[in-house]
């Protein structure tokens, strides 16, 4: 008779090494909503922020780090890009059709429609753009999918 090749207790580890997820190095860090995240409780853009090897966002309402922590000021705003784009893709259902499952077709059709992502830690609000210029007459059409009549 054979001892066994791994003892349980050496099975279990080796299971529980496994199932940690594998280091992310070598792979660039891509964020798909840069500078479409915007904090509601301060109106900034929220930062690219990688954390935990994900890529997410991050607004600390333009205070830094050096800055002393005052009691009342607002937390910072911390939002994960997979929990984002599952919001964002579950409020654009009915309104596109390609970009409800693919993450990088989401992040796609915002950019291309000028929609911005408002959040704060409860709420997450498309809304489009305010123009940087105002033209006295629009020769594109904001909403390509309009064909229907
Ligand atoms: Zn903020």
């Amino acid at each position: 008779m054979h001892p066994p090749l791994v003892s349980e207790a050496d099975f279990v580890k080796a299971q529980t090494v496994n199932a940690v997820p594998a280091p992310e190095d070598g792979q660039p860090r891509r964020y798909l909503l840069t500078g479409l995240v915007i904090c509601r409780a301060c109106g900034r853009r929220a930062d690219a922020h990688w954390v935990h090897g994900r890529p997410g966002y991050r607004c600390r309402h333009g205070h830094t780090s050096a800055s002393p922590p005052l009691s009342g000021r607002p937390k910072p705003l911390y939002l994960r890009e997979d929990l984002l784009l599952a919001h964002i893709a579950r409020q654009l259902d009915g309104r596109t059709t390609e970009a409800r499952d693919d993450a990088r077709a989401t992040a796609a059709y915002l950019r291309a429609n000028q929609v911005t992502v408002t959040c704060d830690a409860d709420t997450i609000t498309l809304g489009r753009q305010p123009s940087p210029a105002r033209f006295p007459r629009q020769k594109q059409r904001p909403h390509p999918n309009r064909s229907e009549t």
